[in-house]
């Protein structure tokens, strides 16, 4: 598979228009350097990488942009020619790209931790696809002016996790940025122990962050108000179309940004996804799911589980994210409370009453979600409370999330919860009567509302997926791809498209993970 990946076909060469590129962002800033002297980043180029090969290719997404079939084929050649490989590598630009390197800050594990930037991303271009406007930015092209005293380099374990959990988050429903190629060289790089080097092709809308509002609110840079506003206005014209003519800009996007944070948080709760380092620099001005390291689906439902190694004191643990996603929407608020004159007058009271609407819109997001998940048509006021004593019950004994969710879609009401029928769930909880006490509930509550088992059944497979990316399905893709065989990675990436959908022969990565598992440590090394 990786030979016929990496084989070109003759005499096929192909490029985008150049007409495509729109690459706004890049022109914002050339506008801030003219009128303030103070650029949002700067052109820059990658770091050439010995020997790429593609390990991954997103056919689906390219499709989405609007590329040919064969557009990861064409041989090698300079200009316009140039291939889709040594581009994706950061080998090469194709015409009408303008390769650009952004400056933020931000706020890592709640501390103020000034200028960081992109210091392995490379943002080539925004081109102009049937879906919209997409920006391409390469993880891992090499050392920037942000580098600080990082390599610049991404290793193929950390790329592989990148790249297979960006689509694994989108084939579950959940704002993401995208992951179009995984290119891997044997350019040694070193970490805890030497790795290689590879690099992840990511796909967004934008890449903006909360820490490009937070870089110029306190750069001190010439005109940094300026440049702030100009950041709000250009995201909202090009990303919150709607909210042009609100009176106030910046207001309005925090309000739609609360909104968006809200509903990403409960999205992530909902499938036991935690991120791990969700530093202000690492949250997305869309809302997406950004900056895959060291995440983790929750197996043993255990609610401070915390998925990264590097985090001792458990900040982003799973059970946090939703308190963290608000303490990130206040810095954000705080970045942009200069471009908000009422806040001086009224002891910023407008803002505060902005922020505060993720204490009613995270809890309603949160609990659509596992009304969802419980297969609830109606809505009723203790549906928090019921799905929060299925999770006290699955936390006794550490009941494994995706399974016990997924084996919930086949409860039958209309039989006792002892029942043979109901074993397959009930078996996953060590305290079966706390079980059986919360079924009985269940089963009341579903009656009420008239709900029919096997339309339930259908209802709930659409929410509880049967396939999460667990750690250890990511490191067995990682052990083999280390070797030079890519067709694990390439397996996940066809599985986790679907991840509702029972798969033949993908069985072992429905069940139990395996008891090494445990030991899998990830950290911010990556
Ligand atoms: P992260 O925790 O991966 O979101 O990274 C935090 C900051 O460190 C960002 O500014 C990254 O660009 C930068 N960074 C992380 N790893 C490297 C690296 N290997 N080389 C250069 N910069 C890095
Ligand atoms: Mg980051």
């Amino acid at each position: 598979m990786s030979a016929a990946l990496n084989s070109p076909l003759q005499n096929f060469s192909w490029s985008p228009e150049p007409a495509k590129w729109l690459n706004r962002f890049a022109q914002l800033s050339e506008y801030t350097q003219a009128s303030w002297q103070t650029p949002l980043g700067v052109a820059w180029q990658g770091d050439a990488l010995p020997s790429p090969k593609w390990v991954a290719l997103n056919h689906g997404l390219a499709g989405e942009l609007g590329w040919p079939v064969h557009w990861h084929l064409n041989e090698s050649g300079d200009g316009p020619q140039t291939s889709a490989l040594a581009v994706l590598t950061g080998n090469g630009v194709w015409p009408g790209m303008s390769p650009f390197t952004s400056v933020y800050s931000g706020h890592q594990f709640g501390v103020w931790a000034g200028q960081l930037g992109d210091g392995r991303a490379l943002l080539l271009g925004e081109i102009d696809a049937p879906i919209g406007p997409q920006e391409i930015q390469l993880k891992g092209a090499g050392a920037t002016p942000y580098s600080r005293r990082g390599d610049g380099r991404a290793v193929l374990r950390s790329s592989i996790r990148e790249y297979l959990c960006s689509e694994a988050m989108h084939g579950l429903g959940i704002p993401t940025t995208r992951a179009l190629s995984l290119v891997a060289s044997p350019q040694p790089v070193r970490r805890e122990t030497i790795e290689t080097a590879a690099v992840v092709a990511r796909v967004a809308p934008s890449f903006i962050r909360f820490g490009h509002f937070e870089h110029f609110a306190y750069s001190g840079e010439p005109g940094h108000a300026d440049v702030l506003q100009a950041l709000v206005d250009f995201v909202v014209t090009h990303h919150y179309p709607e909210l042009a003519d609100a009176p106030n800009r910046a207001l309005a996007l925090l309000d739609a940004v609360v909104a968006r944070t809200a509903e990403l948080m409960a999205h992530w709760q909902s499938v036991g996804f935690c991120h791990g380092v969700m530093n202000t620099d690492n949250m997305s001005i869309l809302g997406l799911t950004i900056d895959y390291g060291p995440f983790g689906f929750l197996d043993g439902f255990d609610p401070n589980h915390i998925c990264n190694h590097s985090d001792d004191r458990g900040r982003y643990a799973w059970n946090n994210q939703p308190q963290i996603g608000y303490w990130n929407l206040r810095a954000l608020a705080q970045a942009l409370l200069p471009l908000i004159p009422q806040a001086k007058d009224d002891e910023a009271k407008v803002v505060i009453d902005v922020l505060q609407t993720y204490e009613q819109r995270f809890p309603q997001a949160m609990r659509a979600r596992w009304r969802a998940k419980l297969g609830l048509q109606t809505a009723h006021d203790a549906d928090g409370q019921l799905a929060l004593d299925l999770l006290q019950a699955m936390a006794t004994g550490k009941a494994d999330f995706t399974i016990t969710f997924r084996r919930l879609c086949d409860y039958r009401t209309e039989l006792p919860p002892e029942h043979e029928a109901n074993a397959p769930v009930r078996d996953l909880f060590l305290d079966r009567a706390a079980f059986d006490a919360w079924a009985e509930r269940y089963r009341d509550r579903l009656g009420a509302e008239g709900s029919v088992d096997a339309e339930r059944a259908q209802r709930m497979r659409r929410v509880n997926p049967v396939y999460v990316l667990r750690n250890h399905m990511a490191e067995l893709a990682i052990q083999r791809a280390q070797k030079g065989d890519y067709s694990e990675v390439q397996r996940l990436h066809q599985l986790l498209q679907r991840p509702f959908d029972e798969q033949p022969g993908a069985e072992a990565d429905a069940g139990f993970p395996p008891d090494w598992a445990q030991a899998i440590e990830v950290s911010c090394s990556s």
